[in-house]
């Protein structure tokens, strides 16, 4: 399809839809870049009802850019605290620190530099570009990729560099120019509430008569994506570490997964290991420390991207009482009162521990 009909028919359709049905969200009040910004990052892989309250925590603790580079990265933490994907805040606080000092705290208008910075992919500096900015610049995300594939029934999978190479120059095509933020919204927007994963809404689409896959009752197989893998089962076992009124807590290391975040010991069970002996050897291992394990107080089932996580808690005492910790993978350690958990930032399965504790008559 040419150009000049791509915009006839799907990209003015697309944009007027959005004008009148566009939902009320608080991102979308200014289009500062600092907000577009925050907003996009804390959307990535989250669901937006999820995302509002956070972003409005946010936005009253942090209210511009600067207040991020000067706040501390625990306290950034702590709001980010059940989000999920946590090296995003750490970007956040370095990205916010760069552009303080060496853009005089002004986003770059421009793309290449925005890609410069920590945490900013294609996508991110699009809506930038886009959104904040209304410059001619596009961007794919999930969401995108389900709508194009739909409408231009694309056959290939979407894990192919071709592919997406060819969504990403179906999504430039489609901008209008000049109107770029409301273009790239109107999309998402449409993948948020018609043309859905599941049961899409297509008697309501703005550009259903331009849908091929539409035409060719194929919408149920569009986007083409390899089978996704099923999620590892795993045992793990954590220790709530008791000394008087106090609670053994340590802070995950930088890297890998939930770094930074603050957590009980304990770790996965290995093959044919009772919980209380995996305990038992992962405070040895990890803190040489000698406990002794007491009642269980919760079983709980966990979902992650790659694993669905059972957790078995005790209670545990050190035996003799006066040890030391010697870390072996954690980056630091506290003896927290249970008032106090709430300065922390907890992975969700332990502030579901939390939750279940202070229930408990033990604290
Ligand atoms: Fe999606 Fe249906 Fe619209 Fe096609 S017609 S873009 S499948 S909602």
């Amino acid at each position: 399809m040419e150009t000049s009909l791509l915009h006839q028919q799907i990209s003015l359709p697309l944009v007027n839809w959005f004008d009148t049905h566009q939902r009320k969200l608080p991102w979308r009040e200014e289009y500062s870049p600092y907000s577009v910004w925050i907003s996009e990052i804390m959307l990535q892989q989250t669901q937006v009802d999820r995302v509002i309250p956070y972003y409005l925590r946010w936005m009253r603790r942090f209210p511009t850019l600067e207040s991020v580079s000067i706040a501390s990265y625990d306290d950034l933490l702590k709001f980010w605290e059940g989000l999920g994907y946590y090296s995003r805040v750490k970007f956040i606080h370095k990205t916010s620190k760069i552009i303080l000092f060496q853009y005089s705290g002004q986003f770059p208008e421009n793309h290449e530099e925005l890609l410069k910075l920590p945490g900013i992919g294609p996508y991110t500096a699009g809506a930038i570009m886009s959104i904040a900015f209304n410059k001619n610049y596009p961007l794919v995300d999930g969401n995108i990729v389900r709508i194009l594939t739909r409408i231009f029934n694309f056959e290939s999978s979407v894990e192919r560099k071709e592919t997406k190479i060819y969504i990403w120059k179906k999504a430039e095509e489609l901008l209008l120019p000049g109107q770029a933020r409301w273009l790239n919204q109107s999309l998402m927007e449409l993948g948020a509430l018609i043309c859905t994963p599941k049961n899409p809404t297509c008697h309501e689409c703005p550009v259903q008569k331009s849908c091929l896959s539409f035409r060719l009752g194929c919408i149920e197989e569009r986007p083409v994506v390899q089978p996704s893998k099923k999620a590892v089962p795993i045992q793990v076992a954590v220790g709530i570490l008791q000394k008087d009124d106090l609670f053994f807590i340590q802070q995950r290391p930088a890297y890998g997964l939930m770094p930074d975040l603050w957590e009980f010991p304990g770790g996965k069970i290995n093959q044919g290991e009772k919980p209380e002996d995996a305990l038992v050897r992962e405070f040895q291992e990890e803190l040489q420390f000698c406990v002794q394990v007491g009642k269980k107080i919760a079983t709980l089932k966990h979902g992650y991207t790659n694993f669905s996580v059972t957790l078995h808690a005790y209670l545990c005492n050190l035996v003799p009482e006066n040890q030391s910790p010697i870390l072996h993978f954690a980056s630091d350690y506290r003896w927290v009162k249970s008032e106090d958990f709430m300065a922390y930032a907890f992975p969700a399965a332990n502030r579901r521990l939390i939750e279940r504790l202070a229930k408990l008559s033990t604290i």
